[in-house]
C-alpha cells in the first residue's frame, strides 16, 4: 500500500507517544505513575488519561492501574524511550546542524518523533555526529553549508543534483515561514 494511505493507520499516534514519554518519564522520577500524576504531567483530564491508557492497553503497551498505578509493558517501554530519543535527536539536527531557531525546532522534532523509523534515525544520528565534530571537513562543510543560498546555484535547474523540474529552493520559498510559537 502507498504510504499515505498507510499512514492514519500507524498504530502511534503522537498523543500515545507523549503519553508513554509521561509514564516513563514519572516512573522514572518517583518509581510510579498514577493516572492523577499523568494528568497533571500533560495537562489533561484524568477521565482523558483512563481513555488513552485503555487504548494503550489494548495495543499491549500500558498495563492499567495495578494498584492505581500504570506500568509500561517491554514494547511500551521501548517505545518512549526510541520517541524520546528521536527528539533530542531530531532538535540537534535542526538546530546544530541545520541553524533552524530554537523554537521551530523543537516544535517539528517534536512532531516527528513518533513518525521516523529507527533505521532512518540511527543514519541521522551517525550524521549528525559526523558534522557536529571537530574534524577539518565537518567544519569546512558546516561553513560552506551557511554560506550557500537556498536556491540553485545561478537558479540553473538542470545542473542541481537535488531539484528535479523546478528549484525546490523556490517553492519552498514562497511558503509563509512559520512563527515560533513564544
Ligand atoms: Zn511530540
Ligand atoms: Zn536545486
Amino acid at each position: 500500500m502507498e504510504t499515505w494511505k498507510r499512514y492514519n493507520e500507524k498504530e502511534l499516534s503522537h498523543s500515545m507517544a507523549h503519553y508513554l514519554q509521561a509514564v516513563a518519564g514519572l516512573k522514572r522520577e518517583k518509581g510510579y505513575a498514577r493516572v492523577g500524576d499523568i494528568a497533571d504531567r500533560l495537562g489533561v483530564s484524568k477521565s482523558g488519561v483512563t481513555s488513552m491508557l485503555r487504548s494503550l492497553a489494548s495495543r499491549g503497551l500500558v498495563d492499567h492501574e495495578r494498584y492505581g498505578c500504570v506500568e509500561l509493558t517491554e514494547p511500551g517501554a521501548e517505545v518512549a524511550e526510541r520517541t524520546s530519543s528521536n527528539r533530542e535527536v531530531l532538535t540537534v539536527f535542526l538546530r546544530e546542524i541545520l541553524g533552524v531557531p530554537d523554537t521551530i525546532a523543537d516544535e517539528d522534532a517534536c512532531m516527528i518523533e513518533h513518525l521516523v523509523s529507527p533505521q532512518s534515525m540511527s543514519r541521522l544520528l551517525r550524521l549528525t555526529r559526523v558534522l557536529n565534530s571537530d574534524e577539518p571537513a565537518a567544519v569546512e562543510l558546516r561553513n560552506s553549508y551557511r554560506e550557500k543560498r537556498r536556491v540553485c546555484q545561478d537558479h540553473d535547474v538542470e545542473s542541481c543534483r537535488v531539484c528535479t523540474d523546478r528549484c525546490l529552493g523556490e517553492t519552498l520559498l514562497q511558503l509563509p515561514t512559520k512563527a515560533p510559537k513564544e
